[in-house]
């Protein structure tokens, strides 16, 4: 029996024994593995025709007709392309799984042990979003089988979450799609297997976009009035800033745009800088600063300037009643094994990393370093706790909302970051695929908890109402 996790809040004090639902495991395990050819092609198929943001047209596709011919219903949603949710099942409460398919511009990637392009300059799976789809697809048919077999009341979700690399669901959480399920959960791909009890941090994306007056650099340089100066004079304001901001925010820029040619006093110039912060109620505390900072630049220069908002996500809250839930359920699934071939691959790509860049994955959320010594995550590992990591994610805004519980599976090599080449090589590779099957057998398990275990579900909402925080997104603060 794996250790327990030591209650993370009072509501959720009594750890309740989950007999009934860790009875189960072996059926849901035995269902995931009869059905994993299909979830492994569809997840090699996303992989092979990767689809950036806003452009998931081929992967939502996938998704939709596929659970539609599983008896689901789906939905589009008008208000983000290639949005939707399905839904299957009657009564009882509605639990639901997140999937992303977008994939990264310019990361295309083989399936190899050396960085090398598929598809030179295009698009690749480096943060392993077509695990993400398919192992929530799993989960979903997984639980709406299960609940059917024994005639349980319950409706289970999947939503199709696009762009999560851009925008994300910040649109469709406003929408309130969201709002109505009970409980949701998600994963990711990562170098381990852990419950995600690590909160991560809002943020808000803009590009401030200067503009002055054009004219010859040599001749008459005076009777210009340079966009660039200003974006040179807002950045450094950032900063000098960054020693006056509270411990825990981030300002990182780049200029996007930088003027034509250095014999014409740029007219245009522009900053695209991310705004990071602890907490979503941060982020307009930090921008009342920043726009000052840029009215100095203009007024200094001469110039003036237009904000452009591009993206926003809140912080992730986790639910520490559905993190248990989901440890649970990850303790009483057997873990999967490599094959020679594939600790081999994972040994090669793990090489590819410098020794000491390996630990940059573990030490944010606490995990030993010395997990290193193996290619492969293979135990349970319980990371995260108090942490937060630097990163955002479109789920906080979704947690904002609903109680939601995440879990990461070790589909890639230890020492394997995100939005890496090696990273997108690895979860094109049968051992991701493996990983991603556990992955939804242990949130198929953890959704026939909620449901069937009505005081799980109570100290999950219990827990959500107790730390409730007014939703806004941090794009409209
Ligand atoms: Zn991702």
């Amino acid at each position: 029996m794996k250790k327990i996790n030591a209650p993370q809040n009072a509501q959720t004090s009594a750890a309740p024994a989950l007999s009934a639902t860790l009875a189960v495991a072996a059926e849901i395990a035995e269902f995931v593995a009869r059905h994993g050819a299909e979830y492994d092609a569809i997840s090699r198929d996303i992989w092979e025709h990767p689809e950036v943001a806003f452009h998931e047209e081929r992967s939502s596709a996938i998704y939709e007709k596929r659970l539609a011919s599983k008896g689901f219903s789906v939905t589009e949603f008008p208000e983000m392309k290639h949005s939707f949710v399905a839904e299957r099942g009657s009564g009882g409460p509605i639990i639901a799984f997140m999937g992303e398919y977008d994939a990264l511009p310019g990361m295309s990637q083989v399936c190899g042990i050396e960085k090398k392009p598929a598809n030179e300059g295009g698009p690749g799976h480096a943060c392993g979003h077509n695990l993400l789809g398919a192992g929530s697809l799993a989960a979903a048919e997984t639980l709406a089988h299960i609940l059917e077999a024994r005639g349980i009341p319950g409706r289970v979700r999947y939503y199709g979450c696009p762009a999560e690399e851009s925008l994300g669901r910040i649109p469709m959480v406003k929408a309130g799609r969201f709002s109505d399920a009970d409980a949701i959960m998600t994963w990711h791909g990562a170098d381990v297997n852990t419950p995600h009890r690590y909160t991560s941090s809002a943020n808000l994306s803009l590009v401030f976009s200067f503009k002055g007056r054009a004219s010859h650099a040599g001749m008459a340089p005076q009777a210009g009035r340079s966009a660039l100066d200003a974006v040179q004079l807002f950045n450094l304001s950032l900063e000098f800033m960054r020693e006056h901001l509270s411990p825990g925010i981030l300002l990182h820029y780049v200029i996007s745009d930088g003027g034509d040619r250095p014999n014409i006093v740029p007219a245009h110039a522009a900053t695209f800088l991310y705004v990071r912060a602890p907490t979503a109620d941060i982020v307009p505390l930090v921008m009342k600063r920043i726009m000052k900072a840029a009215q100095g630049a203009a007024l200094m220069t001469e110039t003036s300037f237009t904000s452009e908002i591009k993206a926003g996500k809140c912080d992730y809250r986790p639910n520490y009643a559905i993190q248990d839930l989901l440890y649970r359920a990850m303790g009483s699934l057997p873990m999967p094994v490599p094959t020679p071939e594939e600790l081999a691959f994972a040994k090669s790509l793990q090489a590819t990393v410098e020794k000491d860049d390996r630990k940059a994955t573990l030490a944010p959320i606490g995990a030993p370093l010395d997990l290193l010594k193996s290619p492969i995550h293979r135990t349970l590992g319980d990371f995260g706790e108090g942490k937060r990591i630097g990163g955002s994610l479109d789920t906080g805004d979704v947690s904002y909302v609903v109680p939601v519980g995440q879990m990461n599976a070790a589909t890639w090599p230890l020492g394997i970051g995100a939005h890496t080449w090696q990273s997108c090589a690895a979860s094109g590779s049968t051992w991701a695929f493996k990983a991603m099957r556990w992955a939804g057998a242990c949130m198929a398990l953890a959704g026939f908890g909620l449901v069937t275990e009505p005081e799980i579900l109570a100290a999950a909402k219990a827990e959500f109402k107790a730390n409730f925080r007014p939703y806004r997104s941090t794009m409209d603060l």
